[in-house]
């Protein structure tokens, strides 16, 4: 379960009233070592949120803004409000990959301001990232740097024109000597420090890099320990190859998490699908028989238990049944072979599936013998049906044999008996059909 934004803001906010000077704002962020403020403004019980951020601080100074300028002067970016119970997932999809924060409000209060750093904490995507080195990544994200003696001001506009919140600098071979940050920033226009002066003398030095063969969990851990920002990366010689943000670094683990997410619901769904086809196959081989691809006796079963449930419940529900057995058929395969036995099974199977009605079930009951069930049929009904499938068997002219015969027993369903002792009336039946010269129709004996 992912945590709630409220969980993992930061509750220690900085704000000021918009009323107040910009120098009051700085004053405060210093003073707390706060890279953002937030700016409230009031009005007719409705609170606006604005963020004054340190990159507004280096616009503001290059454009030589007066600091003590009211806040509510300025124009300012109003800040994106968030509802308390949204899970870090839901925020990474509603914040866009410029670097605003975001704060939280509750019943128009202010409750907590959250950023890139604060979700980057309380993701762990050691699991996915381990294996992913930083040095694969380094090449979208290029380092701002320049040299040692490149005047403040003039290492300021080039993090501004580079849209990078640091800028490295290096030594004629290419090595990072110090570091300038934003927050450095706030602090020299603080005091008032003098721009002109070259960088070298407000860098942070030495600088803590990461080789480019470091993980990405190794990066994570990293950041996490130093409390750093960013990590400046270097190749087996040293020399810079990038610089990573905590931010960029969130995106990329974001971005890590949906393909997984996608490609672990991809292989869910098409499990899925193949279990169901698996299932559908099972099925059809539970129910139909291969050779002749008519109903099994199971399926039979099951059709005809429904039907006598049906016939049990209501009046006048007539429910017949036929089975048919091929006569000699032993001869067939003797003479001409299983094969050929095979195709007549097969023939008869459609003769008896066409001379029958669609609501009808034929099936094999196996070996050469079929049992077709009649609803709405009474025995006397169902005997002309017989007829006409003898009939019909008898004129067919089959390959290789010509002719073949068959018999048949006829039996009615009659309201709450089992299911066996219909079974035993129509076999019964079949066997006087049998012993009555065969290719007959017989009828069941009711005996009273
Ligand atoms: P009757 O007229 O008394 O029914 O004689 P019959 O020869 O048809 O009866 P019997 O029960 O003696 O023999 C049935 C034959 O059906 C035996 C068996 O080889 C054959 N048979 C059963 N299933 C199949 C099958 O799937 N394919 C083939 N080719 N023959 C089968
Ligand atoms: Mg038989
Ligand atoms: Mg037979």
């Amino acid at each position: 379960m992912m945590p709630t934004i409220e969980e993992i803001a930061v509750k220690t906010i900085v704000s000021i009233e918009i009323e107040k000077p910009l120098k009051e704002a700085i004053q405060k962020m210093a003073s707390s070592n706060h890279r953002n403020i937030v700016v409230i403004e009031n009005s007719n019980n409705h609170k606006t949120f604005y963020l004054l951020t340190i990159s507004d601080l280096i616009e503001y100074k290059l454009c030589n803004i007066n600091e003590d300028v009211l806040l509510k002067e300025l124009k300012l970016e109003k800040a994106k409000v968030l509802s308390k119970d949204l899970n870090i997932l839901n925020v990474l999809n509603e914040v866009d990959s410029t670097d605003k924060y975001m704060v939280i409000v509750e019943n128009h209060e202010l409750i907590g301001i959250l950023s890139y750093s604060d979700i980057i904490n309380n993701i762990d995507p050691k699991i996915l990232m381990k294996k992913q080195t930083i040095g694969a990544l380094i090449l979208q994200y290029k380092a701002t740097t320049t040299y040692e003696n490149t005047s403040t001001i003039q290492a300021i506009r080039l993090m501004k024109d580079n849209n990078s919140d640091s800028i490295i600098i290096i030594d004629d071979n290419h090595k990072a000597i110090g570091i300038f940050t934003t927050k450095d920033f706030i602090n020299l226009i603080h005091v008032n420090a003098n721009l002109n002066t070259p960088i070298n003398k407000y860098m942070t030095s030495p600088v803590n890099t990461l080789c480019e063969y470091s993980t990405i969990s190794e990066a994570i851990d990293f950041i996490r320990d130093k409390h750093f920002k960013r990590i400046v990366v270097t190749n087996e010689n040293d020399e810079i190859t990038g610089i990573l943000t905590q931010k960029e670094l969130l995106r990329i683990i974001y971005n890590k998490w949906i393909d997984f997410i996608k490609e672990e619901g991809n292989r869910i769904s098409k499990m899925n699908e193949e279990l169901l086809s698996k299932a559908t196959q099972l099925e059809e081989k539970a129910s139909f028989d291969f050779l002749t691809k008519l109903y099994n006796r199971r399926k039979f079963n099951s059709f005809l238990e429904y039907e006598i449930s049906k016939a049990n419940r209501y009046k006048d529900q007539h429910l017949s049944l036929l089975l048919v057995d091929i006569d000699y058929f032993k001869n067939v395969n003797d003479t001409y072979g299983h094969l050929v036995g095979d195709n007549i099974l097969q023939e008869v199977s459609k003769i008896l599936t066409i001379c029958s009605r669609d609501t009808d079930i034929v099936a094999r009951w196996g070996g050469e013998e079929f049992v077709l069930m009649l609803p709405q049929t009474n025995v006397e009904q169902a005997f002309l049906v017989g007829e006409k499938l003898r009939a019909t068997i008898e004129k067919h002219k089959f390959d290789d044999v010509k002719h073949i015969t068959c018999s048949i027993g006829v039996s009615q369903f009659h309201k709450n008996e089992d299911k066996d002792i219909l079974f035993k009336r129509v076999d019964a039946a079949l066997y006087k059909a049998k012993n009555s010269g065969r290719n007959r129709v017989e009828m069941e004996q009711i005996s009273e």
